[in-house]
């Protein structure tokens, strides 16, 4: 009797085990399992992902794959992007576009507009030019720069709206002269993250953070129900030392533009960095890196598209039109310029400095 109590206890306690060990494998199933947030090398930068307890492989392989697939889209840097067959085609014909391009072609003519051309999404052949971020960076002589400058005009592409119904596609771009050439690095990050965000609601994931390479978008909320808290880039130190913390109650995006993201030093001792003066906005030349006492301009704002484009025009435009241009647009600013912090209301209110 005394055996057959042990048996069945001994049988019971191996089907316990068993069912707790098939509960294991069907969590850690691709479907269910939830692993650390993945990071990857794509559209230019580095890629980070975290979906807390969401974060399942298949989900995490489908946004990493959307990514390349945008990078497909606007890589100004690969002969098989579609941008370059706008590209190719400049000065030859209209090229039929997807609706990922069109849409943010057509935001970016926008924010030159806004700008009177200090943001310009045919920035291409000057972006080439100075090679700033590759092993070919220098400075470029007066006349390569002017010749560059000749080819640089948001009002000479020609966005055209669906023209064929029956294919998916949403109209044509046209550059109209010869040597034009579109790049979308100041904006293309940002639609790209408002891409992901929209995937992970239709998954109906609960809270993530996306970092592409600087382009943050934090959704949901924390288990702990505190604010997300981001960090703002110190423009002197290296990478990921922080000046200040931004504390963001809701889904949001945050995006920095800075002059020690892409830089080289020039043989004048000089830095110089990625995002170029096309105007008369400060006190550098028209057509080399913007020299206007900012370093750098951080934009919160629930489209990342936009906080990405506003970003790059606010840094160039410097503090006074940049300020105006991200509240008529819906966005908060922070300015990290060389003598002060200062930003907007409702900016500086979420905004703790953690070093000085
Ligand atoms: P971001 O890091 O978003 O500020 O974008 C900087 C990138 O945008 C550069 O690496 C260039 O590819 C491009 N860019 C630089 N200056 C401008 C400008 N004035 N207007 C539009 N795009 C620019
Ligand atoms: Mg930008």
């Amino acid at each position: 009797m005394i055996i057959e109590i042990i048996v069945i206890r001994k049988c019971f306690s191996i089907a316990v085990l068993y069912s707790i060990l098939l509960m294991f494998l069907a969590a850690c199933s691709p479907k269910n399992r939830s692993i650390d947030a993945q990071g990857e090398f794509v559209m230019g930068t580095y890629c980070r992902i975290d979906l807390f307890e969401d974060g399942s492989p298949a989900l995490y392989n489908k946004l990493f794959t959307r990514l390349e697939e945008l990078e497909k889209i606007f890589s100004a840097n690969r002969d098989d992007s579609e941008l370059a067959g706008v590209n190719r085609n400049a000065g030859i014909e209209a090229v039929e576009i997807s609706a990922e391009l069109f849409t943010v072609l057509e935001r970016a003519l926008y924010f030159a507009e806004a700008t009177d051309g200090a943001f310009d999404p045919t920035i291409g052949p000057l972006v080439k030019l100075w090679g700033i971020g590759t092993e070919y960076a220098r400075i470029p002589p007066d006349m390569e720069i002017a010749a560059a400058l000749a080819l640089v005009n948001w009002k000479e592409l020609e966005l055209t709206a669906g023209i064929k119904e029956d294919l998916p596609i949403a109209g044509t771009a046209f550059l109209k002269k010869k040597g034009m050439a579109l790049d979308l690095g100041a904006i293309a990050k940002g639609y790209a993250a408002d891409d992901l965000v929209s995937i992970l609601k239709e998954a109906g994931i609960k809270r993530a953070v996306i970092n592409l390479g600087g382009n943050v978008y934090v959704w949901g909320k924390k288990d702990n129900g505190k604010p997300w808290n981001v960090g703002v880039q110190d423009p002197a130190a290296e990478r990921g030392n922080y000046l200040g913390i931004l504390e963001l109650e809701r889904s949001i995006s945050v995006v920095s533009s800075g002059m020690y993201e892409r830089f080289f030093t020039g043989d004048d001792g000089k830095h110089y960095h990625h995002i170029l003066e096309l105007t008369e906005n400060g006190r550098g030349k028209r057509g080399y890196p913007a020299e206007n006492g900012i370093l750098s301009a951080t934009v919160i704002a629930v489209s990342s598209m936009d906080a990405d484009a506003l970003s790059t025009s606010c840094f160039v435009l410097g503090y006074s039109r940049g300020m105006a241009l991200a509240l008529a647009n819906g966005a908060e600013i922070v300015y990290i310029e060389e003598k002060e912090i200062r930003g907007s209301p409702g900016a500086m209110s979420i905004f703790t400095l953690t070093s000085h």
